[in-house]
């Protein structure tokens, strides 16, 4: 070290690579003892973390304890067993493996020329997530940062081949369901908030395909251009589907782009009950998928899958004079051209690494595992007069509600709210709150593999401890 080549010599490196793979395997075997959220304040850690860069190195050992101790313990721990807030990441270490060979090969995964065997190893995964989506044989993609990216990779592509990338007047439409990535990618793509109207949903917190065809209607006759028709494959409060199927049928007969939005639900299509669920996914012009949520990758790993690729590369590609020697033949695939990004890193391998490692048949197994202990979760706070299911277990999605009798509506609102800033701060277990109906909802996706049913049970058990205690100390007030 210290001559300026940035260089360890090979025993330097192993001896950094295995402390490394030590500190991960210590951190995947010890996580159940671990707090399932840790949220420290700005000024502790400004106090722990900041200092102008070193001029002068320091032992990588000792760089690596102070990383542990003041940066990697202050965070949630997405992949804990008893992690159940927003929508976990259970990750696994084949995949984080993955990356680290991807990013040791330092792979260019943007052009051919570059990368062709990682292209290939992209193009055989990507048509492995089509084939499991239910899309023709002629469909295809590419792997984006994560489910954001891959929205608004896939409206870009309606943007330009629906309107011709004159948006003047053009209207999408969702379901008040619909996340917030898809307001965000719209912004960008330069729609007002004006053009995209978010519809009410019906009871069951779908997009009602009647309520669609009045607004589509009623823009026509008004001179606006609707385009578009965000559908929700699982949506993110409570999974829920839209009616995929009738939405096909709907916007093939008025010529809109429909983009399902599957971006945590559309791995439950690996098994019966989620391919049931998500009947009809495959019709749809565009979707979003996320493998670092249901399968199982760390972050980041999102796919966009569009019915014709060449859509994709109208749509983004240009020709730049330095780019020259790329062109090369069209069985040779630039993914730069099919998406937003030149220099993209090699996504695909820790998706296919661990497939190939574990297998299908694994990867089916631990997403029916969150299937049913979402239906366990909801049988348990059925079973108790504390709790009461908001909506059943859809997708590895309940929610529910504090609601002991004689707490009113309002209480049981601040009640549910402070749980989840309780359950931080005790670090059992975590769960998130969203809001439906203007109520305050508590949401629970146990959707780690390695969660058993005794970590449910203990969870729902401490919630009712903690929320007991916010009753004593007048929370609900
Ligand atoms: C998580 C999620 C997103 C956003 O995906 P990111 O990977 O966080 O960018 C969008 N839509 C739905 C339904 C999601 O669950």
């Amino acid at each position: 070290m210290g001559d300026g080549s940035l260089e360890l010599s090979p025993e330097a490196m192993r001896s950094l690579g295995y402390r490394v793979v030590d500190l991960l395997v210590e951190h995947a075997t010890t996580l159940r003892d671990q707090h399932a959220g840790c949220t420290t304040d700005r000024a502790t850690l400004e106090k722990l973390l900041r200092e102008p860069p070193p001029e002068q190195g320091s032992d990588p050992e000792t760089v690596l304890e102070r990383l542990e101790r003041d940066v990697f313990f202050h965070m949630g721990r997405v992949h804990h067993p008893r992690f159940f807030a927003f929508v976990p990441s259970p990750s696994n270490f084949v995949g984080v493996l993955g990356d680290a060979l991807a990013a040791g090969h330092n792979v260019f995964a943007g052009t051919w020329i570059e990368s062709s065997g990682p292209a290939t190893l992209e193009l055989v995964t990507i048509d492995w997530l089509r084939e499991l989506c239910g899309m023709g044989s002629s469909a295809g993609g590419l792997f984006v940062s994560g489910g954001s990216m891959a929205s608004l990779t896939a409206l870009a592509v309606a943007r330009h081949e629906r309107l011709d990338d004159d948006f003047r007047g053009a209207v999408a439409y969702g379901s008040d369901q619909t996340h917030t990535a898809i307001d965000r990618a719209l912004k960008v793509l330069g729609f007002t908030h004006e053009q995209f109207r978010r519809l009410p949903s019906d009871d069951g917190y779908r997009l009602d395909v009647a309520t669609l065809g009045e607004a589509v209607v009623a823009d026509r006759a008004a001179g606006r251009r609707p385009f578009c028709v965000i559908a929700n494959g699982g949506t993110t409060n409570t999974g829920a589907v839209d009616p995929l199927g009738q939405l096909a049928d709907f916007c093939a007969a008025e010529h809109l782009w429909l983009h399902v939005d599957a971006a945590y639900g559309g791995a439950a299509v690996l098994t019966d009950r989620g391919r049931t669920a998500l009947a009809g996914l495959g019709r749809a012009d565009s979707l979003a998928l996320d493998p670092h949520k249901w399968l199982f990758q760390p972050y980041e790993i999102g796919c966009v899958l569009v019915q014709e690729p060449r859509a994709l590369a109208r749509t983004f590609a240009v020709r730049a004079d330095y780019l020259r020697d790329v062109e090369g033949e069209t069985q040779e695939i630039n993914f730069a051209d099919y998406g937003i990004q030149l220099t993209r890193s090699f996504r695909a391998l820790k998706l296919w690494l661990s497939i190939q490692v574990f297998g299908l048949a694994a990867f089916r197994e631990a997403v029916e595992k969150g299937l049913d202990y979402a239906e366990h979760a909801e049988t348990v706070f059925r079973g108790s007069s504390a709790w009461q299911v908001v909506t059943r277990a859809q997708l590895g999605v309940v929610t529910f509600r504090y609601a002991p009798s004689g707490l009113s509506d309002s209480e049981a609102d601040r009640i549910s709210a402070a749980l989840v800033r309780a359950s931080i701060d005790d670090g059992f277990t975590m769960v998130s709150s969203t809001t439906l109906d203007g109520r305050v909802v508590l949401r629970f996706c146990p959707i780690n593999p390695r969660t058993t049913i005794g970590d449910i049970d203990a969870s729902i058990a401490r919630l009712e401890t903690l929320a007991a205690g916010l009753m004593q100390t007048g929370a609900g007030r």
